[in-house]
């Protein structure tokens, strides 16, 4: 695994779980409003060390009993690959596993959840179908992004779809649509773009624009809500 990141303890980023959080590093999209632009770039690239793995499980055996969870995210994960055997070592510790996925490789998500490797999946949906080469690199098949979701409404033991809501990704046309690909869903979280932080294209907070007010949030999420059970600002 190319680990880029660990967070020893967090409270916020797996429900209802005291986890620690595993950044791999890599990715295949490319947002502009990326927060961990440090880990988007290609293992080769990586500018500074990667995290060791025997540390990582060393202070996964010490904790046991402390920490209840591992949440693995990115980068994109399902990129790795030795991901399956990572899990099943997290697993066989007695550890609860979150994966964070943009949804980009179905067959990696279907085979985790066959094998019972995770607990729970956080899958972002970016935009709707037609925007999606906005964020993806040019042979990617979208294809791909409906199965992954359909993937997760069938057979995932818990899962949430999040959208991180900009301009032009996201408006009340394409929530709708967005809404229509995963209707009948428990759980959808509308994330905040925060401008404090470093993102992957530094021009993209410079543009007021692509930022949605509180009360334009809410608008985004009552149409959202005509689709799932339930659904989060934050
Ligand atoms: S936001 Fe996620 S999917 Fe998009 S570039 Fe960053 S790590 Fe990749």
């Amino acid at each position: 695994m190319d680990i880029g990141g660990f967070q020893k303890t967090s409270l916020i980023d797996f429900p209802e779980t005291i986890a620690c959080i595993i950044f791999t590093q890599g990715c295949n999209f490319i947002c502009p409003y990326c927060h961990n632009p440090d880990l988007v770039a290609d293992p080769q690239k990586r500018v500074g060390n990667f995290y060791d793995e025997t540390e990582i499980f060393r202070f996964l055996k010490k904790r046991q009993g402390f920490i209840e969870g591992v949440v693995i995210t990115g980068g994109e994960p399902t990129l790795q690959t030795d991901l399956f055997f990572f899990c099943q070592k997290i697993k066989d510790m007695g550890y609860k596993l979150k994966l964070d996925s943009n949804g980009a490789r179905p067959r990696v998500l279907e085979n985790l959840i066959k094998n019972k490797l995770v607990d729970f999946i956080s899958m972002d949906i970016k935009t709707n179908l037609e925007n999606y080469h906005l964020v993806i690199p040019e042979k990617f098949d979208t294809a791909n992004i409906v199965e992954s979701t359909r993937i997760l409404m069938d057979k995932a033991p818990a899962y949430e779809f999040r959208t991180t809501c900009t301009r032009p990704f996201v408006s009340k046309k394409i929530m709708d649509d967005i809404g229509k690909m995963i209707s009948g869903a428990p759980k959808y979280i509308l994330q905040k773009c925060s401008r404090k932080v470093s993102v992957l294209d530094p021009d993209f907070l410079s543009t007021d624009k692509n930022f949605f007010s509180d009360k334009e949030m809410i608008e985004l999420q009552n149409t959202i809500n005509q689709c799932v059970t339930a659904s989060i600002i934050r």
